[in-house]
């Protein structure tokens, strides 16, 4: 007899079970008496990500809930595999294992504070051989390993990091 509830880490979720009701731990859904309950409330998907091998919830807004449940995938896995689809497009850089979008300067005599990494200048060059400076870099993490092969450095900065 225990309390059944949903406690997400690091992009993943698990069930946990605890012998008393989780102290400090605050959810729209609580935890429930069985985990059948848990399962049903909570959103949890049926079975695990069929990327990550890891539970999830479907516990989204549409159209990201739908989606996690037709593809059978995490939150975690749907947004690396979004940017495997995007590899090809120019504004993507990886550098040593970080995914960045490189958008256009912005504009001058603009107030630069709320552009990616404040306003800070970054150049980037391709592999390609094309070459950007930017005052409006953004950053989407460090890539998983199991996303690495489809998503391999393609980039370096030559003048930062
Ligand atoms: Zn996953």
């Amino acid at each position: 007899m225990g309390f059944y509830f949903v406690r997400g880490f690091d992009g993943k979720s698990a069930i946990l079970e605890s012998k008393e009701y989780p102290k400090g731990y605050q959810s729209t859904h609580g935890a429930f008496l069985t985990m059948e309950e848990c399962v049903e409330k909570a959103c949890v998907f049926p079975e695990p990500c069929s990327c990550c091998g890891e539970l999830f919830t479907t516990n989204y807004c549409e159209p990201t809930k739908s989606e996690l449940m037709a593809q059978k995938i995490c939150f975690h896995c749907h947004f690396w595999k979004g940017y495997v689809r995007e590899k090809d497009n120019p504004k993507f850089a990886r550098i040593k294992g970080t995914h960045y979008c490189v958008e256009k300067s912005a504009n001058v005599g603009r107030d630069v504070r709320w552009n990616g990494f404040g306003g800070t200048k970054f150049t980037v060059r391709w592999m390609d051989g094309r070459q950007e400076s930017t005052n409006n870099l953004w950053c989407q993490g460090d890539i998983p390993d199991r996303f690495k092969n489809d998503l391999p450095d393609n980039a370096e900065f030559i003048n930062k990091l």
